[in-house]
C-alpha cells in the first residue's frame, strides 16, 4: 500500500522547493496545471511574491523525462546497443497504417487508430489472452508485424516497462506523489511502486446540490453560462461548467457563453478582451484560417480544385501582397466567378491572374517550385515549406498572438512529417499531403490564453478539479453513465477481466457513479440539470443522480446585445423609401426592371440603380442561364430554317439536327457532353414542332427582334423571341419559356410577377391575334396565354374582352414603370416573406427586422 499524504502537506513539501527533492505527478495535463496554479494561489496568500516552481507533470511526462536522461546517460552505453528511440504518436500512426494497407477495412486511418489504441490498453492494463474473434485474430497477426517494424524502437504504450527496469539506475525524486489517481492501471501502478510513490487525494468539499431540469439541451446551456456569469459577478474566483459532447458542441458553446460572458463581443472592431472562461477542448488544427490556408496552397499546387477553394485562397491575407492587392483581388475574384470553371488548376488561375501582378508572380513562384519531385518525408516537408514560402505566406500585415501561436503549430506538423523519414524512405505527393492532412485533422489546438476563472470542460476531464461552484450539464438517462465502448480488437471478456473502464456497461456505470461522487465533492455549490428534449425525444435524469433533491436554480435572464439596443433605442422616424428620380432616357436592366419593380420596389432600386448584385458562383456543367441560353438558340436556329407552317409538311429531321448542332456550337460545348445535348436538344425540337403542326397556317414576320419601348418617360429595351405572322390575318407574339411554374395569371396586375410580355404586346405596332409562352418543357410542351379570338392556337383561350386586356397590361405598365421612374424603392415584397425567398438582396435591405420579432408596428417601428 502506498503511503498517503494529505493534501495540505503536499502543499507544504512543495514550498520547501528543491530541497525536498519532491515530484508530483498527476493523470493528465490538465490536473498538473491546477496543482500548480493551486500551488501558486496558495504562496500568494501566504504574502510571497517569488518561490520555485514545483516539478508537477502528467505521468506520461514523468517517464518520458527519464526515457531522456537514460538516452544521454551511460545506460545507453552499458546496453552495449543503442538505447530505443521514442516513436511519436504520428509515427506509431503510420506504421499501424502501412500494416493496413492490404487489409479489407476501408477506413484505414480510423482503424489505425483504434490498432494504437488496443496496444496501449493490452499494456496498460495488462489484458491477457483468451478465445479471440476474428477482429481480434486479424489484429495479433498485425501485432507481430508491429513488433518486427519497431524492432530497436519504443512506442509510449511500453515505455513506462522499458523505463521500469532503469529506474535504479536513474536519478529519481525522493518522494514522488502520485496526484488524484481515481483510476490507476496496473502498469502505472507497478511503474510507481518501484519508486515507492505516495499518494494524495483532492479535498473533500461539502456541497450544496440542486438537480434542475430545461426544456432543452440549448436553454440548458444558457442557463448554465448565465448562472457561471451570475456567481462571476458574486465574486467567486473558480468556476466549473462541465458539458457532455463537448467536442461535437463546442462551437454553439462558446457562442452562448461569450455572448453572455460579453455582450457585442463580435462587433467589428470590439476589443479582444479576456473572455472570462476558458474552453479545455481546442479546436481541430485544421479549421484554424492559417492552417486551412497553407493545407488549401499546398494541395492547390498540385491538382484542380474546386472553384471557391481557389477563391478562398486568393481572397486569404495568409497569402503574400493580400493588403496591397486587396481590392485588385476582390475583383478578380469577382471576374472569375464569371468565367472561370468549377473546378481550377493553378496554371489556369496564373493565366487569369494579370490584373493583379504580385499575386501573379507568387502564385508563378509556386508553380516553379512544383517542378521537382521530393522522394521521402524530410524532403517533402522542405519542398512544402519552400512553396509556402514562394506563396509569401502568412502574408504581409503582422500576425496576431493566436495565429502567432498557430503558425508555430503548424512548423510542428511540418517536423512531424519530417520525423517520418525515421520511418518511411519514399514518400508520393499523396502521402504527403494525406498525412499533414490527418495530423491537421486530429491534432486538437487551442492558443494559450491567461487563466480564466470559468472553465468549461467535458464529461471526463473534470475528475479531481476543485471549484467554488459547479454545474454539470447533460446529465440525461441515456447519456450518463456512457455507454461502454469496448475497443473492438480486443476480446470483450479480455478487457472485462483485466478492468479495462468502458470495456462493459458494469465496469462504465460503475467508473461514472465514483465520478458523480467526486463531482458531488469537487465544490461548495454543486448543480446537476439534464434537458428534458431534444427533437422530439424526451429524456429523464440519469440515475446517477436521482438522489439528488429537484430545485429550481435561480438563473438571471442577461439581454443579448441586439435587445439591450433595441431597450434604449430613442427613435427617430425617417422615411427612407425614396429615392432620387430617374434621368429620362435609356435604363439598364430591360423589361426585368419592371418585373423587379412589381416583386418589390427596393429590389428594382438596388439591382438596377445600385448595381447590387449577388456574386455568382462557378457550376459543374450548365446552369440554368446557360440551359435558357442554349433553348433560345436552338428555336432562333431551327426558325431561320423552317420559316413557317408550310415547311412542317417535308421532313424537318435535317433542319433539326442542324440548329442543335448550332445552338451547341455557339454555346461552345465539346466531346460527349456536346454528344448528349445535341441529342437532347433534337429530341426537345421534334416534340415542339408536334404542338406547331397542330396550328393554323403562319409564316415567321421575325426572330429576336430587338425594340426599344417608352414607359412613362423611361426606354426600355426588349428583345422578342418570335413574331409569327397568321395567314388569316394578324400576329401572334411567342416568348420561349421552359418553366414548371408557367401561367398566364403572371401578367396580372397591378404587380404583374411577369410584365415582361403584356408590355411588348402594348408597345408593339403589329395588330395581334395572340400572346402567348411557348412552354418548351418536355412532356408538357403547349401554348399558353390569350388570344383575340377562339381557336387561333392549340389550348389557348380566347380573352374576354381584347382591348380591355390590352388597356388593364397598358396600366399596370405605366404605373410601374411610373413608380420606378419617380424612385419608389419601399421595402414591400409583394407576398412579404415568400417573395424575399430567392432574392440575394436580404443583408442589404434588411427585410428581417422588418418582419422579425422585433417589430412591434406593421411597418417595424
Ligand atoms: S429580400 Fe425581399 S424585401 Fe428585400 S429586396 Fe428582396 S424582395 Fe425586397
Amino acid at each position: 500500500m502506498p503511503a498517503a499524504l494529505a493534501k495540505p502537506d503536499l502543499l507544504a513539501r512543495l514550498e520547501q522547493g528543491h530541497v525536498a527533492e519532491i515530484t508530483v505527478v498527476t493523470p493528465n495535463r490538465r490536473l498538473a496545471q491546477d496543482l500548480q496554479r493551486e500551488f501558486d494561489a496558495h504562496q500568494i496568500a501566504k504574502g510571497l511574491t517569488v518561490w520555485e516552481a514545483p516539478d508537477i507533470l502528467p505521468f506520461g511526462a514523468f517517464v518520458e523525462r527519464l526515457w531522456e536522461d537514460a538516452l544521454y546517460s551511460p545506460i545507453a552505453e552499458m546496453r552495449g546497443e543503442s538505447f530505443p528511440l521514442l516513436l511519436t504518436g504520428a509515427q506509431e500512426k503510420h506504421i499501424w497504417q502501412e500494416i493496413l494497407k492490404d487489409s479489407d477495412f476501408l477506413l484505414k486511418e480510423a482503424t489505425a487508430l483504434q490498432c494504437r489504441e488496443a496496444w496501449r490498453l493490452i499494456h496498460q492494463w495488462r489484458v491477457g489472452t483468451g478465445a479471440a474473434n476474428e477482429d481480434a485474430l486479424a489484429f495479433s497477426s498485425w501485432v507481430s508485424q508491429y513488433k518486427r517494424k519497431t524492432q530497436g524502437e519504443i512506442d509510449s504504450a511500453r515505455l513506462p516497462d522499458l523505463m521500469a527496469g532503469y529506474v535504479d539506475k536513474l536519478k529519481t525524486p525522493k518522494l514522488l506523489v502520485a496526484y488524484a489517481f481515481d483510476v490507476m492501471p496496473p502498469q502505472t501502478k507497478e511503474f510507481l511502486e518501484k519508486l515507492h510513490y505516495s499518494e494524495c487525494e483532492p479535498e473533500a468539499l461539502t456541497a450544496s446540490l440542486a438537480r434542475s431540469s430545461f426544456p432543452s439541451a440549448k436553454h440548458e446551456i444558457e442557463a448554465a453560462a448565465s448562472w457561471a456569469r451570475a456567481r462571476l459577478e458574486e465574486g467567486k474566483a473558480r468556476i466549473g461548467v462541465v458539458v457532455p459532447d463537448l467536442q461535437k458542441r463546442r462551437g454553439e458553446v462558446v457562442r452562448v457563453f461569450s455572448r453572455i460572458m460579453q455582450p457585442g463581443y463580435n462587433l467589428p472592431g470590439a476589443a479582444k478582451t479576456p473572455m472570462h472562461f476558458n474552453v479545455s477542448l481546442g479546436r481541430a488544427l485544421s479549421t484554424y484560417p492559417l492552417v486551412d490556408f497553407a493545407l488549401g496552397l499546398l494541395e492547390f499546387a498540385f491538382q484542380s480544385v474546386e472553384f471557391d477553394k481557389a477563391s478562398r485562397l486568393v481572397r486569404s491575407p495568409f497569402l503574400g501582397g493580400a493588403d496591397s492587392e486587396m481590392a485588385r483581388r476582390a475583383t478578380l475574384d469577382a471576374r472569375l466567378r464569371k468565367d472561370a470553371d468549377s473546378t481550377i488548376t493553378l496554371g489556369k488561375l496564373i493565366g487569369l491572374a494579370d490584373p493583379c501582378p504580385v499575386l501573379r508572380k507568387r502564385l508563378e513562384a509556386v508553380f516553379e517550385i512544383t517542378k521537382t519531385k521530393p522522394e521521402s518525408p524530410a524532403e517533402w516537408a522542405r519542398h512544402f515549406s519552400a512553396l509556402l514560402e514562394a506563396a509569401g505566406f502568412p502574408g504581409e500585415r503582422a500576425l496576431d498572438s493566436d495565429e502567432f501561436q498557430t503558425r508555430a503549430k503548424w512548423h510542428e506538423a511540418l517536423g512531424e512529417l519530417s520525423r517520418l523519414e525515421r520511418i518511411a524512405h519514399r514518400f508520393s505527393l499523396n502521402d504527403a499531403l494525406s498525412f499533414l492532412k490527418g495530423y491537421c485533422a486530429e491534432t486538437l489546438f487551442q492558443p494559450e490564453s491567461p487563466d480564466a476563472p470559468i472553465q468549461i470542460l467535458g464529461l471526463l476531464e473534470s475528475a479531481g478539479l476543485r471549484f467554488d461552484c459547479l454545474w454539470v450539464a447533460g446529465l440525461t438517462d441515456e447519456q450518463w453513465p456512457l455507454a461502454a465502448a469496448p475497443n473492438p480488437f480486443i476480446p470483450i471478456a479480455q478487457q472485462k477481466k483485466a478492468g479495462v473502464p468502458q470495456a462493459s456497461a458494469e465496469a462504465s456505470a460503475a467508473l461514472d457513479k465514483r465520478i458523480t461522487g467526486e463531482w458531488k465533492r469537487a465544490a461548495t455549490e454543486v448543480v446537476f440539470s439534464y434537458p428534458l428534449k431534444e427533437e422530439d425525444r424526451g429524456f429523464a435524469p440519469s440515475p446517477l443522480i436521482l438522489d439528488v433533491e429537484e430545485k429550481s436554480v435561480a438563473v438571471p435572464d442577461y439581454p443579448r446585445y441586439r435587445d439591450l439596443i433595441f431597450a434604449s433605442r430613442n427613435l427617430e422616424k425617417f422615411q427612407d423609401s425614396k429615392a432620387p428620380p430617374v434621368v429620362p432616357g435609356k435604363v439598364r436592366g430591360g423589361t426585368r426592371v419592371l418585373a423587379d419593380q412589381a416583386a418589390c420596389p427596393f429590389r428594382a432600386f438596388a439591382k438596377w440603380r445600385l448595381s447590387a448584385e449577388p456574386l455568382e458562383e462557378p457550376e459543374a456543367g450548365l446552369d440554368a442561364r446557360d440551359r435558357g441560353k442554349l433553348l433560345h438558340a436552338l428555336m432562333r436556329e431551327l426558325w431561320t430554317r423552317l420559316r413557317g407552317s408550310s415547311s412542317l409538311s417535308s421532313d424537318p429531321g435535317p433542319a433539326i439536327s442542324q440548329s442543335a448542332a448550332a445552338a451547341v456550337k455557339e454555346a461552345g460545348l465539346e466531346g460527349r457532353f456536346a454528344e448528349l445535348e445535341r441529342e437532347r436538344l433534337a429530341k426537345l425540337a421534334r416534340e415542339w414542332l408536334e404542338v406547331e403542326e397542330r396550328r393554323a397556317p403562319f409564316e415567321v414576320a421575325f426572330i429576336e427582334q430587338q425594340r426599344d419601348l417608352q414607359v412613362a418617360g423611361l426606354q426600355f429595351q426588349s428583345r422578342i423571341d418570335r413574331m409569327d405572322k397568321l395567314k388569316d390575318g394578324g400576329h401572334v407574339l411567342i416568348d420561349y419559356k421552359s418553366s414548371r411554374f408557367l401561367s398566364p395569371k403572371q401578367w396580372e396586375g397591378p404587380r404583374p410577377d411577369d410584365p415582361q410580355l403584356p408590355l411588348y404586346a402594348v408597345a408593339a405596332p403589329e395588330e395581334l391575334a395572340a400572346v402567348v409562352f411557348a412552354r418548351l418543357r418536355p412532356g408538357e410542351m403547349r401554348f399558353m396565354g390569350y388570344s383575340r379570338n377562339p381557336n387561333v392556337l392549340p389550348q389557348v383561350n380566347a380573352a374576354q374582352s381584347w382591348p380591355a386586356l390590352l388597356a388593364a397590361w397598358k396600366k399596370d405598365a405605366d404605373a410601374l414603370g411610373a413608380a420606378f421612374a419617380a424612385g419608389d424603392a419601399h421595402v414591400d415584397p409583394k407576398e412579404e416573406l415568400k417573395t424575399c425567398r430567392n432574392c440575394e438582396l436580404q443583408t442589404l435591405c434588411r427585410v428581417y427586422e422588418k418582419f422579425s420579432g422585433l417589430r412591434t408596428g406593421k411597418n417595424g417601428e
